[in-house]
């Protein structure tokens, strides 16, 4: 972080990594960003989780900020003025990292900064706050020496986490007279001047070191509103809505990932005379990691092709597209910390050495769990859909109908579902963790029974759903077809 140039003038920048920038042109260059709304309804948004899927095998960490810009689009359509300034840089595909004022730019980035100290799930409690720049011109009149070009807005206060602190534009949540409104904070003014945004710090993450998160001060900065006042939060969602997805799909790049790694090692690696990967608890092993990624990829696929059928007008896949994220993104991450520590373990103990990248997976894996909403926000979520929205549930249960009859363990499952959703709403609080892992793991078998192989699909529904399921992984059945299923590993 560079806060000051040698003459002591501000400069706010974020040094990162040549890999970094590379990995930027390879997405961003390619519109991995920008696939989704080009081909919005014809597989954009399915082409843009496949993308992430593979790129997060290749670094998770610079997946944060295509993301959000990716995400960003949908705030911008709140706002015919905003868009006709913004989404042709966003939907470049040309990553031009300068820090210059976006109309001297090729391709723009975005990120976005609601999170503040007192308040990241709770955003009501958000203090930063915004006024309109004809109230405070004279004020403002004086710090810059300048004529203000236009209707902008002054924000001030303070953002706790702020990821990709380099992009060109932060979509911010502040308060205004009317509530809370949703603004749109370039990095340079109209007038071309570097914008009040100051850094503060650096945040010291666990993992997902590639990305910087910084944290954030506005002082007087520079803002256009976007979307209806008072609905800051409600326009922030449709954002929060596409970056879930991405963070349901995330961690299924990254079991891959480490599913490769140790697949590759059990089988170079003989104990005891033989291969690992010829050992029946190592085969065993493996093969229900792979099973785990196979489920997981089926759901963000299909979540990913409800977002494509709700932008064709589909208002079943519309409904499906309010759920599955919430779902996927829940279960996936709470899935994926475990993996990293099995799939290092597979590798014994240079797994737990820094040189294997299995350590650095394993400190990633929690992160997406905790942002765009951490686990029991995102189950909290997935109740208030259920009670606003029963078509969603409706959806569900539409798409898991073919699969119904197939495999007598996920018949009793979903009955156990029906049950447990009879129950009045009041109660369902507590046991809000589970219905949404029983939701994602149903909806994950009902696919996999239509779409997988019988070997696949009734391994899953056996050692997922039936009576003896485990928390560990490698807990399989006797009779599983461990051979079959480490064979799909190479496909
Ligand atoms: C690496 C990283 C990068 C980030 N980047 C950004 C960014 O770019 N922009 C941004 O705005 N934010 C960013 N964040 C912030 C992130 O979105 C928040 O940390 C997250 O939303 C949680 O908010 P919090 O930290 O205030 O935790 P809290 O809101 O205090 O939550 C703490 C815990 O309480 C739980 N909880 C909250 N409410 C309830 C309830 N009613 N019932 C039961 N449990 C509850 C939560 O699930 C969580 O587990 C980033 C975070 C990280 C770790």
């Amino acid at each position: 972080m560079r806060l000051f140039d040698r003459h002591g003038r501000r400069l706010d920048e974020v040094s990162y990594h040549p890999a970094y920038h590379e990995l930027m042109h390879l997405a961003i260059d390619r519109g991995w960003h920008a696939v989704a709304w080009q081909e919005e309804g014809r597989g954009g948004h399915q082409a843009h989780v496949a993308a992430l899927y593979l790129l997060t095998q290749a670094e998770p960490g610079f997946c944060c900020p295509v993301t959000m810009t990716h995400a960003a689009m949908p705030v911008l359509r709140h706002s015919s003025r905003a868009q006709a300034r913004w989404a042709p840089g966003l939907l470049a595909w040309d990553y031009d990292p300068r820090p210059l004022p976006a109309t001297e730019k090729s391709g723009l980035t975005f990120g976005m900064a609601m999170t503040e100290k007192q308040g990241g799930s709770d955003l009501r409690a958000t203090s930063t706050r915004a006024d309109p720049l004809a109230a405070t011109r004279a004020e403002s009149l004086a710090a810059t020496h300048a004529e203000p070009s236009d209707d902008g807005w002054r924000l001030t206060g303070h953002k706790w986490f702020c990821s990709a602190p380099m992009s060109d534009a932060f979509l911010t949540l502040a308060r205004t007279d009317e509530g809370l409104g949703c603004f749109l904070v370039p990095r340079f003014t109209p007038d071309g001047e570097r914008n009040a945004i100051e850094l503060q710090r650096l945040k010291e993450k666990c993992g997902n070191r590639a990305n910087a998160s910084a944290e954030i001060e506005y002082r007087g900065a520079w803002a256009e509103p976007i979307g209806a006042p008072g609905r800051g939060i409600a326009t922030l969602l449709e954002m929060v809505q596409q970056t879930r997805l991405d963070a349901a799909t995330a961690p299924v790049g990254m079991m891959r990932q480490a599913l490769r790694v140790a697949w590759h090692h059990v089988r170079e690696r003989h104990a005891f005379g033989r291969a690992l990967a010829e050992q029946p608890l190592m085969q065993a092993v493996v093969a229900d990691l792979a099973l785990e990624v196979e489920a997981c990829l089926a759901l963000v696929m299909r979540a990913a092709r409800a977002f494509d059928g709700a932008a064709r007008g589909d208002e079943n896949e519309r409904a499906l597209a309010r759920l599955l994220p919430a779902l996927a993104k829940y279960w996936h991450n709470k899935r994926g910390p475990g993996f990293m520590a099995e799939a290092m373990e597979c590798l014994g103990g240079i797994g737990y050495v820094e040189e294997s990248p299995l350590a650095r997976l394993y400190r990633e894996a929690p992160v997406n769990s905790i942002w765009e909403g951490s686990g029991n926000v995102i189950c909290l979520d997935v109740l208030r859909v259920l009670r606003r929205h029963p078509e969603a549930l409706a959806a569900c249960w539409q798409a898991m109908a073919p699969a119904r009859g197939e495999n007598r363990r996920l018949d009793a499952a979903l009955a156990e579902l029906e049950r447990l959703l009879a129950e009045p709403a009041e109660g369902l609080e507590p046991r809000a963790r589970w219905l949404t892992q029983r939701l994602a793991q149903c909806l994950q078998a009902a696919l996999l029974v239509q779409h997988a192989p019988s070997e696949v699909a009734d391994a899953f529904c056996a050692t997922r759903l039936g009576d003896e399921a485990s928390p560990a992984y490698g807990v399989l059945p006797s009779g599983s077809p461990c051979t079959a299923l480490l064979a799909r590993i190479e496909s």
